[in-house]
């Protein structure tokens, strides 16, 4: 597939293999783009802001809605090309663009709604006499750079807002699944004039790392790793950065908790996606009392989870996105056995496979629950009571999402307010979102939120106008 840069289909000399991580099998090919193509993407979203900004906001929201209208055709078309790149279960692809097509429309409703407010200067010193009023105006350009484990819905979370406020976009997909991306940028790109959406390929730390330090793109909005997200909080200079990050969340299970709810919650967040999930359940955080009922009744349900082809609607579980990652957390969860650690099911490899793992008997001084550990393990983690899960819950450099299982309510309002995270569930587990909703973490887990009305925030810049009528 090629890169697309005002309006234009662009290759290159060197072409990378896009490998389906199942079978070994090459799917497609793309362009290794260098610093001249991304100036090329510059330059052509730079000039293609005029031509974005003359369009009403009327006609950007019907143009919205019609890219809804198309993806919602191809719907099975992109979640088996999604399926292909990154392994994850045809069903949890499904899923993916069902989130995806939502995400679109909230953008296309967004469109109409970029309010801004007036502002009673009188109510400060010599500010008698004014009517002044704000306005929410377009950033200009902005760089999408976008993970590989959600690519699809989580780039449309960056360029859809930011086209909803009138600004041209370019995306720098992940190169080990840039598929879905790149397909849905050309049928996005049919709506809008040429240079409004642009696709650079390459490696991140060529083409990405151009794009964030140029001085000609007004905003990175970047999801992936801490590490990643430090080196582009350094380099980005003046212009606004959103960084949605990793993740280490804690779901904490209390003595009065409905078990089958919280063993249920568990499921579904540590493994979904083959545990390679921002807001998966990282860490199980369980009171003493309840904590044999719950890991025997983890290890049955986790057991029941069926592991094989991707695309074969029966599959539960799927591939990591290559077999080195399924390696490294082969070797994180081997680590925290010889430390002590008791694997209760899974805990083997095979190739890019590894079978979802129940480990029991986690400290919270293991590399296992102090890193973010992102495969299919659910590691269990023992504390007295409420207090030190709390203090276990905190006790890391991430603050995503949290979920805490209980039925005292005292007790579940102590844990939202006290866990520093972005976002904390009662009754549910962290690995949640609607694509409405504010999201972003604290501490190392990220800087601003997303969910459309929130993207758009941060994709637009306040201005004052004020009218002297005295
Ligand atoms: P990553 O290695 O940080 O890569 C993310 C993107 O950044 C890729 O497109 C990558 O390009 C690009 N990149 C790499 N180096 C760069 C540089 N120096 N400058 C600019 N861009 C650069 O992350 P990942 O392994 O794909 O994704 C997994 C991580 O993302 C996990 O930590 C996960 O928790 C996090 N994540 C967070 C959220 C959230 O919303 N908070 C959601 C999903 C995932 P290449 O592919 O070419 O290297």
């Amino acid at each position: 597939m090629d890169m697309l840069i005002g309006g234009k289909h662009i290759s290159s000399d060197d072409l990378l293999e896009v490998k389906n991580p199942y079978d070994g099998e090459v799917i497609d090919t793309i362009p290794i783009a260098h610093r001249q193509i991304a100036d090329l993407a510059i330059t052509e979203a730079n000039n293609a802001k005029e031509s974005l900004v003359e369009m009403s906001a009327f006609k950007v929201s019907n143009k919205l809605f019609d890219a809804v209208k198309k993806l919602e055709e191809l719907r099975e078309e992109f979640a088996e090309l999604l399926t292909l790149e990154v392994g994850k279960p045809i069903n949890e692809s499904l899923v993916e663009v069902d989130r995806s097509i939502e995400t679109l429309r909230l953008s296309a409703e967004e469109a109409k709604r970029i309010y801004a407010e007036s502002v009673p200067l009188d109510a400060g010193l010599n500010g008698k006499g004014f009517f002044a009023f704000t306005q929410k105006l377009p950033l200009g350009v902005v760089a999408a750079i976008t993970p590989f484990n959600y690519p699809l819905n989580l780039t449309i979370h960056k360029i859809a807002p930011a086209i909803a406020c009138k600004n041209t976009v370019i995306v720098k997909p992940p190169t080990e699944a840039p598929l879905t991306v790149m397909k849905f940028c050309e049928l996005l790109n049919e709506e809008f004039p040429d240079g409004v959406v642009n696709v650079v390929t390459g490696y991140g730390s060529e083409v990405g790392d151009y794009l964030v330090c140029s001085p000609n793109v007004d905003k990175i909005s970047f999801t992936g790793s801490v590490t990643t997200g430090m080196m582009i909080s350094q380099k980005a200079g003046m212009k606004k950065v959103t960084l949605e990050l990793g993740g280490n969340d804690p779901t904490i299970i209390l003595k009065d908790a409905d078990i089958d709810k919280a063993v249920k919650g568990i499921i579904n967040g540590a493994f979904l996606n083959a545990g390679q999930v921002c807001m998966g359940v990282k860490r199980v955080i369980v009171e003493d009392g309840i904590a044999d009922e719950l890991a025997e009744k983890l290890v049955n349900e986790t057991e029941k989870l069926v592991m094989g082809n991707p695309l074969d609607k029966s599959t539960t579980l799927g591939t990591l996105i290559n077999e080195k990652a399924a390696i490294q957390v082969e070797e994180t969860v081997n680590n925290a056995v010889s430390q002590g650690a008791e694997i209760l099911v899974g805990g083997l490899r095979d190739g890019a496979f590894y079978e979802a793992t129940v480990i029991d008997n986690v400290t919270p001084d293991m590399d296992l629950v102090m890193r973010e550990t992102f495969g299919p393990v659910a590691p269990i983690i023992r504390v007295e009571d409420v207090d030190e899960a709390i203090e276990v819950a905190n006790d890391t450099e991430y603050g995503l999402q949290a979920g805490v299982f209980t039925n005292d309510y005292s007790k579940a309002m102590r844990c939202a307010q006290e866990i520093e995270a972005g976002t904390v569930f009662v009754n549910k587990q962290s690995t949640f979102r609607t694509d409405n909703m504010p999201f972003g973490g604290f501490k190392s887990s990220g800087v601003g939120k997303e969910g459309i009305k929130y993207a758009v925030d941060e994709m637009t810049k306040t201005k004052l106008i004020g009218l002297n009528l005295r």
